[in-house]
């Protein structure tokens, strides 16, 4: 038996000590650029230092003056602005133009030169101005990121040449209003952590079932009904809140400021439950209806076959144009139940009336209508991959969020693409696998953000043209308020800065990470809430045979570790110094600290000790799919084994679709009334002494059945069966009983 094989969900990694920068390490641009060599020497700024804008056109002017009101904030130096100076560099200055000198850096792109008498700056456009003067901030000291004055300290920047341009022309982070609202000033704050990795696309999910979130002077109704509901799951809170006009076009402008361009989200025909409450003549019941109090998929979506929908979108959607002047509209398009539909009269008089095949050309034809009205004022259509359905016209262009399939079928069909798969792009998912605050579900650690290639194998060169970028995803069901929309965006947007900005044979996640290490002072700098990761080699549950020795890091090269062995709520108090023995059942807890004082969440595992001679069931297991537990003497398994602990970890290959069965013995202490509770996505059964003791048999999510049973000391045979089809998939067994709070069942009472 292997040692891999007998950890359950833990990975023991042991990394070299961490090491203290060396000289050259204070560069550490993220996204890192295309060319960058470090000079000798130093540039150090002080009170004489000039701001010299050459060839000055307003926007340069403006680059040039968010430069300067930063430095003084953080340094207090005058830096005075010095127009249209024509002589070559001067000493102690800063000099911004638009002389570039090398090859074409399109609209993007710039130089930025540091030498130990001057900077200089030089950009085809101030768009690239402002890119060259984000990577100058990131060459200061962190210190340049706060918000007051940083006292006596010496700002230097290393000598450098830098040469750099994107990669992708889509750089796009997400930010859903509908499910949380977050008030303006936090919109800004989000477009400027955006700004300073570079990302220049804001998608601002402004409509859903739970809120409609954006003024539209045509119909206050919207606002006023559909911005407010009564609850949240369950919560008897009334929750509510809308951007006014003005607000929108503050934002907008701000955007516009840092590059961005803000891409509007009006859901439709689905995830319109808000609206409707507003305006319920405009779905297919008529109504009365509620805005969506929980989260999920509504039946109830614009009628499509009311002439009134259509024209109330027209008027909608003639505000939006008008405050969001980027070209593209974005329409959702996604989960949109037919339901309705099917049983509308009204909706299948359109079916007939346009010659449509069914429910789904229905969408189809409304998507179409609805790009003609966008194209009509000059603006593109674009819309989650489900508007792939049913025909797509030309111009429109998709996001690719259910895998990246859609997004090849798009490329393909010559409609351009933004990249956002859940498996790499979904933000709202787990960002590890222990001590994390309650997410969606899924998992998404940083290594897998930045592994993301955004342009897929199977397109050939031409067809990878359509690919525009890739957008990270932040749907807020469970992000309550900013600090947690914080801790889920940093730092996995760095890393797909880096994705999005950075060619593919550049990128090296060992040496992000080395970078990223200077970037958690940045943003500690900034005062915002990223997420400190817990020590490499924790998380999870263990079986383990002997004493083991346990090595735990700080993934943050110069962090600290500090752990805590023992009882459940103890806090990690002790300094790791060196490795950990584990002597079995007792759990570890870890955490790690950075220097800069920012803490990690902390993370656990439960160690659990047992012999490999006696312990362990034995196991069988099948591939195939079922609506419910299978006949399992029909089938043959495609593997067999033992395993130690009881749950799917401890499979080692499991497919989407399978079933599993589970049997040994269980050693009871003393006589009495155990309760068993078997947790499980999809169905399972418990089997004691050949009796059916639990049933959770059938399709369904993480759902725990229990039942008391009488046992007497000594071994009862066991039996637990298990099948999973698609989605998430889980299984646990606890057991209760006599002076035995409910604990998961332990390894030394199982044996075969
Ligand atoms: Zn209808």
């Amino acid at each position: 038996m292997k040692y891999g094989i007998l950890l359950a969900g833990i990975f023991l990694i042991i990394l070299p000590p961490a090491s203290t920068a060396a000289i050259g390490e204070d560069v550490s641009i993220i996204p890192k650029p295309v060319f960058l060599q470090r000079g000798d020497g130093v540039f150090t700024m002080n009170e004489k230092t000039i701001i010299i804008i050459r060839n000055e056109t307003s926007s340069f002017g403006s680059v040039g003056r968010d430069l300067q009101e930063k430095l003084r904030r953080a340094t207090g130096y005058p830096l005075d602005i010095r127009p249209n100076h024509r002589s070559g560099a001067v000493d102690n200055t800063i000099l911004l133009t638009n002389e570039v000198r090398g090859q074409s850096l399109g609209d993007e792109g710039y130089e930025l030169s540091v030498r130990k008498n001057s900077i200089s700056i030089a950009a085809q456009t101030a768009h690239g101005a402002f890119y060259a003067v984000q990577s100058l901030f990131q060459l200061l000291p962190a210190e340049v990121e706060r918000q007051v004055l940083s006292g006596r300290m010496s700002w230097t920047i290393p000598c450098v040449e830098i040469r750099d341009k994107p990669r992708f022309g889509w750089r796009g982070m997400h930010l859903d209003v509908g499910r949380h609202f977050f008030p303006a000033a936090f919109i800004k704050r989000y477009i400027d952590l955006m700004a300073a990795y570079k990302m220049n696309t804001f998608h601002w999910h402004l409509t859903e079932d739970q809120g409609w979130r954006i003024e539209i002077r045509n119909y206050p109704r919207l606002t006023e009904v559909g911005s407010q509901r009564r609850e949240t799951m369950g919560d008897c809170t009334p929750y509510g809140g809308f951007y006014t006009q003005s607000e929108v076009r503050e934002i907008v402008e701000y955007a516009r400021q840092r590059f961005i361009t803000v891409v509007p989200e009006i859901e439709m025909p689905g995830h319109s439950l808000a609206a409707l409450a507003a305006y319920p003549a405009l779905s297919c019941s008529g109504g009365p209806l509620k805005v969506a109090t929980e989260w999920g998929v509504f039946d109830d979506v614009y009628c499509a076959g009311r002439e009134e929908t259509f024209e109330f979108l027209q008027n909608v959607l003639a505000e939006i144009t008008q405050l969001f002047p980027g070209p593209f509209v974005h329409i959702g398009g996604d989960e949109c139940p037919k339901l309705r539909w099917k049983n509308c009269v009204r909706c299948q008089n359109r079916i007939r009336t346009e010659r449509l095949k069914d429910e789904s050309e229905l969408q189809s034809y409304f998507i179409k209508r609805i790009e003609k009205m966008l194209n009509a004022k000059g603006k593109r259509l674009l819309g989650w991959d489900e508007i792939l359905e049913g025909g797509l016209a030309s111009n429109a262009a998709v996001m690719s969020w259910r895998g990246t399939n859609g997004g090849i079928e798009a490329a393909r069909a010559g409609h351009d693409v933004v990249m956002s798969p859940g498996s790499n792009c979904y933000f709202d998912y787990y960002q590890g696998k222990s001590g994390e605050p309650p997410a969606i579900g899924g998992y998404l650690p940083l290594d897998t953000v930045y592994s993301y290639e955004p342009v897929p194998a199977e397109l050939s060169s031409e067809e990878a043209k359509h690919i525009l970028g890739a957008q990270g995803n932040m749907w807020t069901e469970w992000m309550p308020d900013s600090l947690q929309v914080e801790y889920m965006l940093l730092p996995r947007m760095l890393a797909l800065s880096e994705v999005v900005w950075t060619r593919p044979e550049d990128r090296n996640y060992q040496d992000f990470t080395l970078r990223l290490e200077r970037h958690y002072d940045r943003l500690a700098a900034m005062g915002v809430n990223f997420r400190v990761p817990p020590p490499s080699g924790i998380g999870g549950r263990a079986v383990i045979f002997h004493d083991t020795l346990l090595t735990l890091s700080s993934p943050v090269p110069g962090g600290t570790v500090y752990y805590a062995l023992g009882e459940k709520d103890s806090v990690p108090s002790q300094l790791y110094s060196r490795a950990i023995t584990i002597k079995g059942d007792e759990v570890l807890r870890a955490q790690t600290v950075l220097g800069n004082g920012r803490r990690s969440n902390i993370a656990t595992t439960e160690f659990l000790r047992a012999e490999p001679e006696l312990n362990g069931l034995n196991f069988t297991y099948y591939e195939g799919s079922w609506d419910s537990l299978p006949d399992f003497n029909t089938l043959t398994p495609a593997q067999s084994g033992r395993i130690y602990d009881i749950g799917l970890d401890v499979i080692p290959h499991r497919e989407d679709e399978f079933a599993l069965r589970m049997s040994g013995f269980i050693t009871i202490e003393a006589e009495g009334e155990y309760r068993f509770t078997i947790t499980s996505d999809d169905g399972s059964r418990l089997f004691i002494d050949g009796k059916e003791t639990v049933n959770n048999d059938g399709l369904h999510g993480a759902r725990e059945v229990s039942s008391l049973t009488r046992l007497t000391r000594g071994k009862h045979a066991m039996t637990i069966l298990y099948f999973e089809k698609t989605g998430d998939q889980s299984l646990d067994l606890s057991i209760e009983g006599p002076h035995l709070a409910r604990h998961h069942v332990p390894p030394r009472i199982l044996s075969h």
